[in-house]
């Protein structure tokens, strides 16, 4: 039977036949993947990526596609997001557990809620826990991995495993192949309604200084060593610069935003010229925070 029917008789949950990408994404762009699938539990996805590994089929994992760029050519095998079999969120007495597939924003709220602090700072972040786990996201002096104890994930093999983990810089230990299916947060005791003020205003901040109003795929590139990326493309007069509808935002200098129709090799050809300038004129070599997803 062709893949694509075994695997919509197979597996509960959204299977789709060259799904645009460009949908599913924060930044807009992204040509079509084979087959796009949204299992339903942690048994279909299980079941996918045995039947994948088996029919020797490239998979890409995603949460909410907020710090991804697809290829204008899309993604030849199976994409796979994880919102809906990971969506398990657990509040006990002094923590959370969270499944990966739990919007952080949703996450932060309940900790809110039940009078936790700690991710405050984090308000605002369009992504999955997952996603922010893989990448140890973080804003304003913080990152999640400040509020973690320990990770659950499968590793390459599908055995499950639970463990601490040690962070860097927008970087988990995690490797392509581990699934991450969860983290457990633990907070100190705070008062509701100053954690709620909290949020808000590092959402104010957000919306002050971030392009909110144009598709982007937040900052793309990492701070160096004591610097501010966005400082540096400033300071080079690179706000505003252009290739085709992909552009430097002029509210933002470490945002790419897309204006209409950018492609993902606007962007790539953007990026370049950024980077080929700060190398040139600052010795600095910037390091992308967005990661482009290519199949191999
Ligand atoms: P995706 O973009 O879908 O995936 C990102 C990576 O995580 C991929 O490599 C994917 O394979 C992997 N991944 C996702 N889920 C799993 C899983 N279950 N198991 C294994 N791997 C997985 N980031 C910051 O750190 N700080 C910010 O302040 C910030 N601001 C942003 C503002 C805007 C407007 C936008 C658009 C983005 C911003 N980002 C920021 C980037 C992005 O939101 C974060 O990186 C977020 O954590 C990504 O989560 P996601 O669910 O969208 O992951």
């Amino acid at each position: 039977m062709p893949i694509f029917d075994t695997l919509s008789k197979k597996v509960c949950g959204v299977v789709k036949k060259d799904e645009a990408l460009k949908t599913y994404t924060y930044m807009r762009i992204g040509g079509p993947a084979d087959i796009l699938v949204i299992p339903e539990s942690v048994d279909d996805l299980r079941w996918v990526l045995s039947f994948a590994r088996e029919q020797e089929l490239e998979y890409f994992i995603m949460g909410n596609g907020s710090n991804l760029i697809f290829d204008d050519g899309g993604y030849r095998g199976l994409v796979i997001k994880t919102n809906a079999c990971f969506s398990q969120m657990q509040v006990k007495a002094e923590s959370i557990f969270a499944g990966s597939g739990v919007n952080l924003t949703e996450l932060i709220l309940a900790s809110a809620a039940a009078g936790f602090s700690c991710l405050e700072h984090l308000a605002g972040i369009p992504g999955t826990v997952g996603g922010a786990v893989w990448m140890n996201a973080g804003a304003f002096g913080k990152e999640i991995q400040d509020c973690i104890t320990d990770v659950r994930y499968f590793d390459r093999n599908g055995n499950e495993k639970a463990r601490p983990v040690v962070f860097n810089y927008r970087k988990s230990p995690f490797e392509k192949g581990d699934i991450i299916r969860g983290a457990h947060f633990s907070f100190t005791r705070g008062d509701k309604d100053k954690i709620l003020a909290e949020i808000e205003e590092v959402q104010r901040k957000r919306a002050e200084r971030q392009p909110l109003e144009f598709p982007s795929a937040g900052s793309v590139f990492k701070n160096p060593p004591d610097r501010c990326a966005g400082e540096i493309i400033d300071k080079l007069g690179m706000k505003g610069m252009r290739v085709g509808d992909a552009e430097v935002s002029e509210k933002h200098a470490n945002f790419i935003i897309n204006r209409g129709e950018a492609t993902c090799e606007d962007v790539r050809q953007l990026i370049c010229r950024v980077r080929d300038r700060v190398r040139r004129e600052e010795g600095i070599e910037l390091e992308l925070e967005v990661e482009f997803v290519k199949t191999k």
